[in-house]
């Protein structure tokens, strides 16, 4: 499969056409941005850490049952995922206190949440993502009823199974964000990625970061987490 006309550069990943209207190829890039695009820089391979890593996990949530964009990887950086229309969504779980949660509410970083805590942020750089809720969604017509629900039960879903999929590699995963998108057909899949980029992983037993604050907060050894994470998860 050959890549066609780009539709559209992100800060992480360009995205492709191809020969079939129904398929896109996305290219992982190695460029980091934090807090909206203030800080900037480069973090070698991620690119590649970051589409193997993505495809591993969504080949397994698709076998626990949560329908995935992925088709196949065609190269370290590339790969070919069904095309959809992403809802204008950041679905956040969180499993333990951390980042804008922990400051929002005055919560000490690792304080073990009770239940998981699922969140949504309206994607809108301008605004900064502001955080939102089911009510304002529906609203604004930017998810309808169902496709909420959906969200929300597969969200869910993916916390369950990538919480244990990280403990096994040593890994308490502390939250996430995912975005869905939705098929020309209307069924919702998950869509965008899965990475050090867009979860919080702790070392289980020292609690050491191994993921993308090592970037936002300058704690060094940024590309060796990125390949240790790797490293862990193909284990
Ligand atoms: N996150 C993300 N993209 C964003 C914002 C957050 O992937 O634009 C992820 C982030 O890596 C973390 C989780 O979502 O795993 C919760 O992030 P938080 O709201 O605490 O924001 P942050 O502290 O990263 O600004």
């Amino acid at each position: 499969m050959e890549k066609g006309k780009q539709l559209y550069e992100g800060k992480a990943k360009k995205v492709y056409e191809t020969n079939d209207p129904n398929l896109y190829i996305v290219s992982y890039k190695d460029d980091a941005t934090a807090f909206n695009g203030e800080k900037k820089g480069t973090i070698a391979d991620k690119g590649v850490v970051n589409n193997i890593m993505s495809n591993l996990v969504f080949a397994l949530l698709a076998e626990s049952g949560v329908p995935t964009h992925l088709v196949r990887q065609l190269s370290d950086r590339d790969t070919l995922v069904k095309a959809v229309t992403i809802l204008p969504l950041e679905v956040i779980i969180r499993n333990t206190a951390a980042g804008s949660f922990s400051k929002r509410y005055g919560v000490e970083e690792g304080t073990p949440l009770a239940r998981p805590a699922l969140e949504f942020s309206y994607k809108k750089d301008e605004l900064g993502d502001p955080l939102i809720n089911d009510d304002h969604i529906l609203a604004l017509e930017l998810a309808t009823e169902d496709d909420l629900a959906r969200v929300k039960q597969y969200a869910h879903k993916v916390n369950e199974v990538m919480k244990a999929f990280f403990l096994d590699k040593g890994l308490k995963l502390i939250d996430f964000k995912i975005e869905f998108g939705k098929t020309p057909d209307g069924e919702i899949i998950l869509a965008d990625e899965v990475s050090p980029d867009t979860c919080r992983l702790w070392d289980v037993k020292t609690n050491e970061k191994m993921d993308k604050d090592r970037f936002r907060r300058d704690l060094g050894n940024v590309e060796e987490t990125y390949q240790a994470v790797l490293k862990r998860v193909r284990a």
